[in-house]
């Protein structure tokens, strides 16, 4: 026990000259936030050379010559104080490792009742839960993927339409409890032009079961952006994307109750809130 502390206590010391030259753009984040962890020292930049958030590596990218990496929260992510990780090296060559923490809020999320038809709630078919299986293991697989990164912020919103169904929002489908609105929806007609986020290889343009007509963009660094329910689909796996470049058009194909985008962001294993990441390169120009 002495030496654990004992341990911690000097590594603690160690890390401190360290820590203060890390910076993070929000110290508390909500399940679903993100923030941005810079260099901030005096003098030549340490190099980054990982950072980890509840043991899943955070993509590494340059900031006005800094070096950064963007830090997403899990949506189920547990309240309470979490260490963050942070490897680097100096320009002498010498490496070090610090630990940060990161508090993660208790939210309060409201629920959402909506009514949809039964085979979209609890299908039964066998067709159709096979279809179901074989979405999620192809799905499991985009995520999966680790190009190099090809994003560079801020972000662009992919339609102009207001928000109609906020992240985080507790659903209960036909009087279900189901899984946590995972992205956020966007008002749209159907034809409405869809833009992508930000730079990126399309690592799926498909139909599936639940979010229909879908595109994921891999930004690389395990930054992912999903669109769900279009009506059609402009773009096909293994092409890449701009800025701004239209990847289909908005509908209502899937487990939907009408026209409107769903729009989901991933930084690896964790959903992120893509408002949240939107939001903190907001004030940057195009
Ligand atoms: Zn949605």
């Amino acid at each position: 026990m002495l030496k654990t502390s004992l341990c911690f206590i000097l590594f603690a010391l160690f890390c401190a000259r360290v820590e203060a030259d890390f910076i993070l753009s929000s110290e508390t984040l909500p399940p679903g936030g993100v923030a941005l962890l810079c260099w901030q020292g005096a003098g030549t930049p340490h190099d980054l050379l990982k950072v980890a958030f509840s043991g899943t590596a955070q993509p590494l990218l340059q900031r006005d010559d800094r070096p950064c990496a963007l830090v997403g929260v899990d949506l189920d992510q547990a309240p309470g104080l979490w260490p963050l990780t942070v490897e680097s090296m100096a320009p002498s060559g010498t490496r070090h490792r610090s630990l940060l923490s990161l508090r993660i809020e208790g939210v309060e999320r409201p629920a959402q009742k909506l009514t949809l038809p039964k085979q979209m709630v609890t299908p039964t078919e066998t067709k159709i839960v096979q279809q179901i299986e074989k979405d999620r293991k192809r799905l499991d697989q985009v995520f999966k993927r680790r190009q190099s990164v090809h994003f560079s912020p801020p972000f662009i919103r992919p339609v102009e339409g207001e928000v109609i169904s906020a992240f985080g929002l507790r659903r209960v489908l036909n009087g279900i409890p189901k899984a946590p609105h995972n992205g956020v929806d966007f008002r749209g007609a159907t034809g409405t032009r869809v833009k992508a986020m930000a730079h990126g290889e399309v690592a799926l343009a498909d139909n599936l079961y639940y979010t229909g007509k879908t595109v994921i963009l891999d930004h690389g660094g395990g930054l992912f952006s999903l669109y769900a329910h279009l009506d059609t689909l402009a773009v096909t796996a293994g092409e890449m994307v701009a800025p701004g470049n239209k990847i289909g058009t908005i509908g209502s194909t899937g487990r939907s109750t009408g026209p409107h985008l769903h729009m989901g962001t991933r930084l690896g294993k964790s959903r992120i809130d893509p408002l949240a990441l939107l939001a903190l390169f907001a004030d940057e120009k195009h």
